[in-house]
């Protein structure tokens, strides 16, 4: 007999059904069947023949013994019983019972040491502050705008990301990163719902659309709504840091239009593909502007639609043209000076706070050019103003108008160098082309 009974049970019926239905031969074949053994004993309804021997004895299989201790292993019914001697892979009930403890101490260690390091984050988070007149140009705008988009939540208790999508057309999370990398948005986990944080191996991880944010307090003690008052105040200098915001956020307005077209003709584009286009999105955005680029966008991904259809052709053949044709459309509109089109916008596109935020104080929208806009930002930053501009024009000028006396054009120079202006030049850029053309 390979299989030995623990009774728990003292009714002499059940023995005998119990013992009846473990009973082997020789060759460990059972004696009988358990359909047989059925109707023996009455048994509650739904209760099976083996979970109402289980409750009423343990079995245990002489064959196999508990790698850790040589002791038999517990079976639960006939199938988990085997006919001949072999080394166990499941752990006896008291060897399984020690591992289990060890494991729920190990747990529970590891849940203390979780909140213990969260606790001390948030300590050392309240002794950090900012002082909110030093941060960067595009890190005001950014705020304005989140504030914004997540009003009142970025001043009263905290945000998620999700609580972010009116910010901008796409890339939310990397506005929202590019706040937190600068120590200006912090992770609140006291506020965060419970399993957000989590270990991975040794290491801390957490779900990113579960934590909570909320803006770091300030040097000075005043209120998160005082701060966000003082920003609006703001004088800005940073020319190059605010044309960049406005490219970041360009060229998010551009990729939404992408993927909304992209979806319309069912082309699926790869990660890869999708940062090629961007970045040639973003340089064509330096001169265009988002909605000429829109048309750009429209043209070619309705061509890829045409070419999908074609013989030779499928789907994500003609999706794989898209990045290149984007790129060949704005070189020859560059090399033919063609005049793009402007798309106005898709009613279902909003511009996002950020781009309201933009608008309000560069005075750009979807239909200024980058080259607009990079004139304006400096103008607007005062820097076309700053000595080393003037002194770096003090020559090209007196050159210039030197040049236009001599041939007595003054009245002509004069009225082509306000259409430069006029078209978004900056003055040294003006300069620089009548004088050329003068030369030549
Ligand atoms: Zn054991």
């Amino acid at each position: 007999m390979a299989i030995r009974l623990q009774m728990l049970t003292e009714d002499p019926k059940e023995i005998e059904l119990i013992e009846r239905y473990w009973a082997v031969d020789e060759s460990g074949q059972y004696l009988e069947k358990v359909s047989a053994l059925e109707g023996i004993v009455e048994m509650a309804q739904g209760v099976t023949l083996a979970s109402f021997i289980r409750q009423r004895c343990n079995a245990f299989d002489e064959n196999q013994v508990c790698p850790k201790c040589a002791g038999l292993v517990e079976i639960k019914n006939r199938s988990q019983a085997k006919k001949v001697s072999q080394p166990s892979i499941k752990l006896c009930t008291l060897c399984q019972e020690d591992q289990d403890a060890i494991a729920l101490e190990a747990q529970k260690a590891k849940a203390a040491e979780l909140a213990r390091q969260l606790t001390e984050y948030v300590r050392k988070q309240s002794t950090r502050t900012v002082d909110y007149s030093t941060i960067a140009d595009r890190q005001v705008l950014l705020l304005l705008a989140l504030d914004r988009a997540v009003t009142p939540r970025l001043t009263h208790g905290g945000f998620t990301v999700g609580d972010c999508r009116g910010l901008a057309p796409r890339y939310v999370g990397d506005f929202l990163q590019q706040l937190r990398e600068a120590g200006l948005v912090l992770d609140d986990p006291t506020k965060a719902r419970p399993g957000t944080y989590y270990w991975e191996g040794d290491e801390i991880w957490m779900f990113r659309d579960q934590v909570v944010y909320r803006l770091a307090p300030d040097a000075a003690s005043r209120s998160a709504d005082e701060v966000i008052r003082s920003l609006q105040d703001r004088v800005y200098t940073d020319a190059e840091g605010l044309f960049t915001l406005w490219l970041d956020y360009s060229v998010a307005d551009v990729m939404r239009y992408l993927g909304a077209q992209c979806a319309l003709y069912n082309h699926e584009l790869s990660e890869r593909e999708l940062e090629e286009i961007n970045s040639t999105l973003r340089s064509a955005l330096e001169t265009y502007s988002v909605s000429q680029l829109w048309s750009v966008v429209w043209k070619v991904v309705r061509d890829a639609a045409s070419l999908a259809n074609r013989e030779y052709y499928n789907r994500p053949k003609a999706a794989a043209t898209i990045p290149g044709k984007i790129r060949r459309n704005l070189e020859k509109v560059q090399r033919e000076s063609i005049e793009l089109k402007a798309w106005s916008r898709p009613e279902q596109h909003p511009a996002g706070t950020l781009g309201m935020v933009l608008g309000e104080i560069l005075g750009v929208d979807e239909n200024t050019s980058g080259h607009r806009v990079s004139s304006l930002v400096t103008w607007f930053t005062g820097q076309a103003c700053s000595p080393t501009v003037e002194a770096e024009l003090h020559e090209p000028v007196r050159e210039l108008m030197t040049i236009a006396l001599a041939h007595d054009v003054g009245s002509s120079v004069m009225l082509r160098f306000a259409e430069l202006i006029r078209a978004g030049h900056d003055v040294g850029s003006a300069v620089e082309e009548i004088g050329s053309a003068l030369r030549s």
